[in-house]
């Protein structure tokens, strides 16, 4: 069996678990005395006597680390799917503006949400500036359907960040196909034990892996996943014009982190549902509790569908900004941070950064994977202390 045949079936056709899947993923054959996990391979350049004929030569253009890493994530977005490529990059935003700028040319046009990653508006003046128009829309209610006419490329977030919008991407994908738009998919909140967009009809899955897929709050990254040669050999080439790579180290711990993917992925979601209902039932106080995963939440229905773990990122809104901050002052086991996915728990009020539209109160907390009940009492303790304002 090789590695790849381990992205999808284990003996009997059965299709393996997650779990098994995750701390398999990307590892190459066994060879006696070589660790299962070779470590990162720090290199400019290879030796290369001859004619060049393929293989390392360079390091902006590949690496040895990078290949299993990228073997290893397209055995979680796509297992099983062949012909199926993953390119890393030095960052998400790094992976998305090679997707972006490799596949659209002045004149044409592109759809983004209107409430995605804080990064969009800027990517949005740098397009228009090159030409390309761009359109938003919002995520909830499949809305950017309403202004996909004639456009090349469609982007989706789902869920979305911060607001935790869900979109139907089945639905979205073939309507673009229908008009040969193509479709790519953040999938960085969800991580792909969270969904495949892939299966669901996208081009290209994109996303951070420096957010829940590596989980440790130590490293950046980003990676495409498609199944379009032609497609990606433009990200390819736009991975060697920018530069955007990752580092050895950074790729190394980063396929170390995926083994416990599952682990990670299962816990962080369980806190997240366990803190959503307890915020939920203190109306007192918290207003707008937002999870996808929670019963009765505006994203449930659409994301029971095509979702199969709802993330760590929960969000709410506290009555005002003071509220907001005494609250994330009083928490002793969930540390003031922006980003999320990692193994501690964060929290942070969105609006101190000033892009998103959302309320002066709003916090987006990220479950990490401590003890649910230390995590609910550590919070409903913090809602309560807020309460009064102290000199301390
Ligand atoms: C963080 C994030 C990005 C950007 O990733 P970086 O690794 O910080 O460059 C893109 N999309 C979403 C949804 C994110 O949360």
């Amino acid at each position: 069996m090789t590695s790849g045949e381990f992205g999808a079936r284990a003996g009997g056709g059965k299709r393996i678990g997650d779990g098994t899947r995750a701390v398999r993923a990307g590892l190459p054959e066994p060879v006696k005395h070589e660790p299962a996990l070779p470590g990162p391979v720090f290199a400019a350049h290879f030796h290369l006597p001859g004619e060049p004929t393929g293989g390392y030569a360079y390091g902006r253009d590949e690496n040895p680390t990078w290949t299993h890493l990228e073997r290893a994530v397209s055995e979680l977005e796509a297992p099983g799917q062949d012909g199926v490529e993953t390119l890393a990059f030095a960052s998400g935003m790094a992976a998305v503006s090679a997707v972006v700028f490799s596949q659209l040319r002045a004149g044409d046009a592109v759809v983004l949400p209107g409430d995605g990653y804080q990064a969009l508006p800027l990517l949005r003046e740098q397009l228009t500036a090159y030409g390309i128009e761009v359109r938003t829309a919002p995520t909830a209610g499949d809305a950017q359907l309403e202004v996909l006419d004639g456009a090349d490329l469609l982007w989706i977030e789902t869920p979305s960040n911060p607001g935790l919008d869900v979109c139907d991407v089945r639905r979205l994908a073939a309507a673009a196909h229908a008009q040969g738009a193509l479709v790519a998919v953040d999938n960085t909140l969800a991580t792909p034990l969270g969904q495949r967009p892939l299966e669901l009809g996208a081009d290209f899955t994109v996303a951070s892996g420096t957010k829940m897929l590596t989980g440790h709050g130590d490293l950046l990254l980003g990676y495409v996943t498609g199944h379009d040669a032609d497609r990606m050999a433009a990200v390819r080439r736009w991975r060697k014009i920018a530069g955007a790579i990752p580092g050895p180290m950074e790729a190394w711990l980063a396929h170390r982190s995926l083994a416990t993917l599952q682990l990670r992925a299962d816990r962080q979601t369980a806190n997240a549902l366990a803190l959503a209902e307890a915020l939920r039932d203190r109306p007192d106080v918290v207003t707008a509790v937002r999870y996808p995963g929670l019963h009765g939440d505006p994203s449930y229905e659409i994301a029971s569908k095509q979702m199969e773990r709802y993330g760590c990122v929960v969000s709410f809104s506290l009555p005002a900004r003071a509220r907001a901050e005494r609250f994330l002052d009083a928490l002793r086991l969930v540390d003031d941070a922006t980003s999320f996915g990692g193994v501690r728990s964060t929290a942070e009020r969105r609006r101190r950064w000033g892009g998103d539209a959302v309320p002066e109160g709003f916090i987006r907390l990220s479950a990490g994977i401590e003890d649910p009940q230390d995590l609910v009492a550590d919070v409903l303790r913090a809602l309560d202390e807020s309460a009064q304002v102290t000199d301390s």
